[in-house]
C-alpha cells in the first residue's frame, strides 16, 4: 500500500505535534496497534491513539504536551512505562519500544528496553502489529513485518510468533483472539486455533474481570454467536460458564427428543442482537433457559419437561455473577426477572385475556418491552408456518399490553389504597389483616373485578374488611 493512503490516517492535528516532539527529541516514534488496523478497516473515527517510540515514552509525552496549545495534563503511569494525555476528542498513549519475557505463574512479563522490532514482535496478532512512523522524513510509512495487511485481506486472526508460546504467555489472548474474530468477523488460523484447544487450562491465571470484559464485547458484537461457538468448540467455555456446556445435546427416550439447548440460546442471542443493543438484554437471552439443564425430566405422559427452568435459572444468575465476579447490582436484577418471566409471554400468545396481560405489565413494570424482546428473539422454530403465527400472536400481545396499560394503568402499580389508610379507617395497629387486604385489593384490579381507581378500591376494602370482620371507623 501506499505512503499517501497511510498519511490520510494521520490527518489528526495531534500527529503534527508528535512528529514535532519526536524530531526535536532525535527519537523514532510509531502510531502502531489498534488505530492502524481500525484505519484500514474503516471502523470509524478512533477514540485512542498508541505511540510506541524507541526511548523513553514518558519524556514524549511530556514534549508532546509542552507543544499542543491547550498543554495538557500528562497521566503517567512510571510502573508501567506509559503516559497519556487527551487533546480534543483523543486520547493518546506514549510507550517506550520493549522487549517482553514471560514467567510461568503471570500474565505480567519482565519488560526490558528493545527495538520496534521486539516491541512488534510482543504484540498478540498480526494485524495488532502493524506500525506507522511518525518522524518527519517518513511520515506515513507502514512497518509490516509480519503481512499483517495480508491478513487483514484475508480476515485472519493469527500471532506474529509461534502461538503456542503467544497464548500460554499471556492467556487473555485467547479470549482477545476470539473477541477480535467475533467483532471482525474474521478467522482464526488453524495453528492458532489448535494452540488455544490446548492451552486452556491456562485460562485460569486471568482474573475474571479481563475474562469478563472479553465476554461483553464478544456479547456487544454484531453477531456473538461467533464468539461463543469458538469458546465452545475451544473448551474455554466449559471452563468460563460450564451452565451453557450444560445446555448441549439432545437426548432420546421412547422415540422423543427435546431440542438442543445451547444452539437455540445462541440464536436467540443473535435474533435478540438485532433489535437491541443493551448488552444486559442479551445476557438475559444467553441465559435465559440455563435453568433448563438442572430441571430437565422425562415422564411417560408428558415427554420432556424443565419445570420451573426460569426459577430455578434466575436463581442461577446470581450465582454466575458472583463467580465471575460480575457486579451484584440491578443489572445483575434486571437479568434475573427477564429469565424468571422468560416464559410468561410465550403463554400469553396461545390464549391473551385481560387480567394475565394486567398481571404480566405487574410483574415485568418498566421492563415489559424487553421482556417482550426476549421472547420474540426467543422464536426459533424452523417452522415457516408457525414462525409466522407465533409473531402474529406475539402482535396481538404486544396491542393488547398497549390497550391495557393506557386503560389500567397497572405498569409501576402503586395500590390506590395505602397500609396507613387501612389502619385509620379501622384503627388498627399494624397486624396481619392489613397486608390481607392490600393484598386483595391488588388481585381484584389485577383479575378486573374493580378498576384501579380510588373509589372503587375503597368501596372494595370495606366489603372486604366486613368479612374478616372489620368495621370502618371512617367512612368514605
Ligand atoms: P480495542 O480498542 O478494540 O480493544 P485495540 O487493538 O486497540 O482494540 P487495546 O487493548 O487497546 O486493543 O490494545 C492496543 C494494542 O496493544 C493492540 O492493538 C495490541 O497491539 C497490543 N495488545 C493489547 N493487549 C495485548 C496482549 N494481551 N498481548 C499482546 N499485545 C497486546
Amino acid at each position: 500500500m501506499q505512503d499517501q493512503f497511510f498519511k490520510e490516517a494521520l490527518t489528526h492535528k495531534v500527529f503534527e505535534y508528535i512528529t514535532k516532539a519526536t524530531d526535536e527529541l532525535g527519537l523514532d516514534s510509531y502510531v502502531i496497534g489498534g488505530f492502524v488496523r481500525d484505519f484500514i478497516l474503516k471502523r470509524g473515527n478512533a477514540k485512542d491513539i498508541d505511540v510506541v517510540t524507541i526511548g523513553s515514552g514518558i519524556e514524549l509525552a511530556q514534549k508532546v504536551a509542552s507543544l499542543l496549545p491547550n498543554k495538557p495534563k500528562v497521566q503517567v503511569f512510571k510502573t508501567y512505562g506509559t503516559a497519556m494525555l487527551r487533546f480534543n476528542d483523543i486520547e493518546v498513549e506514549f510507550v517506550g519500544a520493549r522487549k517482553e519475557s514471560y514467567t510461568e505463574n503471570s500474565r505480567n512479563p519482565e519488560v526490558s528496553v528493545g527495538t520496534l522490532q521486539d516491541d512488534q514482535d510482543r504484540r498478540d496478532f498480526t494485524i495488532n502489529a502493524l506500525a506507522l512512523s511518525l518522524n518527519a522524513k517518513s511520515f506515513g510509512k507502514l512497518l509490516d513485518p509480519f503481512d499483517g495487511i495480508g491478513d487483514l485481506d484475508r480476515k485472519t486472526i493469527r500471532t506474529p510468533l509461534n502461538p503456542d508460546i503467544t497464548y500460554s504467555d499471556d492467556p487473555l489472548r485467547m479470549m482477545r483472539a476470539i473477541r477480535f474474530a467475533t467483532q471482525l468477523n474474521f478467522t482464526i488460523e488453524k495453528t492458532s486455533l489448535d494452540a488455544i484447544k490446548s492451552n486452556v487450562e491456562r485460562i485460569k491465571i486471568i482474573t475474571k474481570e479481563r475474562i469478563v470484559d472479553e465476554i461483553n464485547k464478544i456479547m456487544a458484537s454484531p453477531k456473538p454467536s461467533i464468539g461463543f461457538l469458538l469458546l465452545e468448540k475451544t473448551g474455554l467455555l466449559n471452563k468460563i460458564l460450564p451452565e451453557l456446556i450444560a445446555l448441549k445435546g439432545v437426548e432420546e427416550v421412547e422415540g422423543q427428543t427435546h431440542k438442543d439447548n445451547f444452539y437455540h440460546t445462541l440464536e436467540v442471542v443473535d435474533n435478540i442482537s438485532e433489535n437491541t443493543n443493551d448488552v444486559w438484554l442479551r445476557w438475559a437471552a444467553l441465559l435465559h433457559d440455563i435453568g433448563k439443564a438442572p430441571t430437565k425430566k422425562f415422564d411417560k405422559r408428558n415427554g420432556w419437561t424443565f419445570h420451573s427452568h426460569e426459577f430455578i435459572g434466575s436463581k442461577m444468575v446470581y450465582k454466575l455473577f458472583k463467580r465471575l465476579k460480575m457486579p451484584l447490582n440491578n443489572k445483575m436484577k434486571f437479568v434475573q426477572k427477564m429469565v424468571l418471566l422468560s416464559s410468561r409471554p410465550i403463554v400469553l400468545a396461545s390464549e391473551v385475556t385481560d387480567s394475565a396481560v394486567r398481571r404480566l405489565i405487574f410483574d415485568a413494570g418498566d421492563d415489559i418491552d424487553s421482556l417482550m424482546i426476549l421472547c420474540e428473539a426467543d422464536i426459533t422454530t424452523k417452522n415457516p408456518k408457525k414462525f409466522r403465527r407465533y409473531h402474529k400472536n406475539f402482535e396481538i400481545v404486544r396491542l393488547k399490553i398497549k390497550e391495557v396499560e393506557e386503560r389500567d394503568r397497572v405498569r409501576n402499580f402503586q395500590p390506590p389504597i395505602t397500609g396507613e389508610e387501612i389502619m385509620k379507617t379501622f384503627n388498627l395497629k399494624p397486624c396481619r389483616e392489613i397486608g390481607q387486604i392490600k393484598e386483595a385489593i391488588k388481585e381484584a384490579i389485577l383479575e378486573g373485578e374493580i378498576p384501579n381507581e380510588y373509589e372503587a378500591s375503597y368501596n372494595f376494602m370495606i366489603k372486604k374488611a366486613k368479612e374478616i370482620g372489620l368495621v370502618a371507623q371512617t367512612e368514605f
